[in-house]
């Protein structure tokens, strides 16, 4: 039995609020590449932590990868949040804008992959090997200067061995960041797949729209 652990989205903004100091003092970044879905929300929550007073909002782009499948619920008709099963290979189903003027933004900068959980790695290796390459190819091709950083920000690292592996470097240099680490057999619910929206939320809507 997979253990679940329910993290909510208060949570989530006090973990990003920790870990943007720590984004900071070791990176930098320039730009966000948001691993959708999950990675969608902490990146935006960690660009309101990452902006200086009178400094730019550091821009997010976003691809989509899925690596899992949905198990159907062992009952239908009951509500939850379902647990995933792990599918074998990456898929891209949104993938950065390749055009020349899009790529020459992310030349030479610093950039922040954000996603939810690091579980088996191996959407994170995917995403850093295949950024990586288009990268540098864009670089070549434009004959543009600089090296591009790569780091990466999640909420959750399981704790078990990983099939993934990153760059040497990134893990060395301590561009590799988690907020939190959770048992390698537990199954994190976030608040943005539930199915099942508390009632005492409801009531607080309720109760703020009627006063
Ligand atoms: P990995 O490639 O590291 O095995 O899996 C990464 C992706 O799988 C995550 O981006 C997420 O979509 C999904 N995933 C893996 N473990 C969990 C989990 O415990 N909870 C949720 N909600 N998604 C997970």
């Amino acid at each position: 039995m997979v253990e679940k652990v329910y993290v909510t989205y208060n949570e989530i903004h006090k973990l990003c609020q920790k870990s943007a100091e720590e984004i900071l003092n070791r990176f930098q970044p320039n730009l966000m590449i948001a691993i959708g879905g999950g990675g969608y929300v902490p990146a935006r929550i960690l660009r309101s932590f990452l902006k200086r007073p009178s400094g730019p909002n550091i821009p997010i782009q976003a691809i989509g990868l899925s690596l899992y499948e949905s198990l159907p619920p062992s009952d239908p008709s009951a509500p939850s949040t379902p647990v995933e099963t792990p599918g074998t290979k990456v898929t891209r189903t949104q993938w950065l804008d390749l055009s020349s003027l899009s790529m020459s933004n992310l030349v030479g900068k610093n950039i922040l992959i954000v996603d939810e959980v690091d579980d088996t790695r191996t959407t994170l290796q995917y995403a850093v090997t295949e950024l990586e390459k288009d990268v540098e190819e864009a670089r070549k091709n434009l004959g543009l200067e600089g090296e591009t950083k790569f780091a990466v920000y999640v909420l959750h690292n399981k704790n078990k061995p990983k099939k993934g592996h990153l760059p040497e470097a990134m893990v060395k240099e301590g561009r590799y960041m988690a907020a939190e680490t959770v048992p390698g057999n537990c199954w994190v619910c976030y608040p943005w797949e539930a199915l099942l929206v508390l009632y005492e939320s409801t009531l607080l809507v309720r109760t703020m729209l009627t006063v």
